[in-house]
């Protein structure tokens, strides 16, 4: 077990005011993405346009916004020194702990002034960074364990991974491990690679109506993540492979591709539709009919008019039966 050497706890106050200084004038932000805030633009959406892209729009938004996350308040708090929740509970803000060290050999109280502790304490939070907190313990003059760590409001932990890390000329050496370890149920590449294969078997085309605008491209509307899903099932398990679950192929369809399933636009009919997905060559074929189709459109429209028009110029207000067309 390693213990910790009391001597390599440095403090010069000279560095320390400099730092403090640097510190404020950077005011820096400790949402660590914060310039990607407000970068996703929202889609232009069209009039003419059957889809919108509107939900996955909020949903990119929502993800993007980590300053609003649980462990970034909390980051920001803690480095501002006020009380602050973790996942746990609620913490005391970090300050620094009163100390006697008038017995103490290197005579910490005499040598640092309650306000000098005070700003010391503030600088060290104050940085929110791992590695610049570390170099920041070690500009420290001699002082005696007990104080560094009243002063610092820190365990032994940090102090331990300062001294084992030290490079012969003095500098942090070591890296932030936290958070770092690959989470044992992560799903593999090739797990991941097998269900990215399967999704791109999937013939896709892009918007009609906003292909400029819009880089989504849309899957065949008889399809769906689920059925999609059982067809890999399908793939997958002759293959004496297991597969992933349905959750992780969702994400993966959701976060790695810009799909979506074509829905036709809800107020066509059945002529319309059909008109609107034909190719120019089928479209030649369709014509005729077509143009008929709307002509009767239009006399059916014009009739409806008529009528609400009759009915509204009558003084006894009757009840007009619209004529039902079948056109
Ligand atoms: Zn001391
Ligand atoms: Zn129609």
């Amino acid at each position: 077990m390693y213990q910790v050497d009391i001597s390599e706890a440095r403090i010069c106050k000279r560095d320390h005011r400099k730092l403090v200084e640097y510190d404020y004038e950077t005011d820096e932000d400790f949402s660590a993405d914060s310039d990607d805030d407000n970068t996703f633009q929202p889609p232009p959406l069209s009039d003419s346009s059957d889809i919108t892209d509107l939900s996955n729009y909020e949903k990119k938004l929502t993800r993007k916004r980590k300053s609003n996350w649980k462990v970034n308040i909390t980051k920001s708090k803690r480095s501002q020194c006020v009380p602050y929740t973790n996942k746990k509970k609620v913490c005391p803000a970090k300050a620094s702990k009163a100390i006697d060290c008038s017995d103490c050999k290197y005579k910490c109280t005499s040598n640092f002034s309650e306000n000098d502790r005070i700003d010391i304490c503030k600088a060290y939070w104050g940085f929110g960074d791992y590695t610049r907190q570390k170099d920041y313990t070690l500009k420290f003059e001699q002082v005696c364990a007990k104080f560094f760590q009243a002063t610092l409001c820190i365990s032994n932990g940090p102090i331990n991974s300062v001294v084992k890390n030290i490079s012969s000329v003095g500098c942090f050496l070591g890296e932030d491990k936290r958070g770092k370890k690959c989470p044992g149920n992560k799903t593999s590449d090739t797990d991941k690679i097998l269900v990215k294969e399967h999704i791109e078997k999937f013939p896709v085309m892009e918007a009609h109506y906003v292909r400029k605008s819009s880089r989504k491209l849309y899957l065949e509307s008889n399809l769906s993540i689920s059925k999609m899903y059982s067809l890999y099932i399908d793939d997958v398990c002759p293959k004496n492979k297991i597969p992933v679950s349905e959750k992780t192929y969702r994400r993966i369809f959701c976060n790695e591709y810009n799909y979506s399933f074509f829905k036709p636009k809800k107020d066509l009919c059945a002529t319309c539709s059909k008109y609107e997905q034909a190719s120019d060559n089928e479209k030649k074929n369709l014509e005729a009919d077509y143009t008929f189709h709307l002509i009767r459109k239009q006399q059916c429209n014009e009739s409806k008019e008529a009528d609400k028009l009759r009915c509204a110029n009558e003084s006894s207000g009757c009840l007009s039966m619209l004529t039902i067309f079948f056109i």
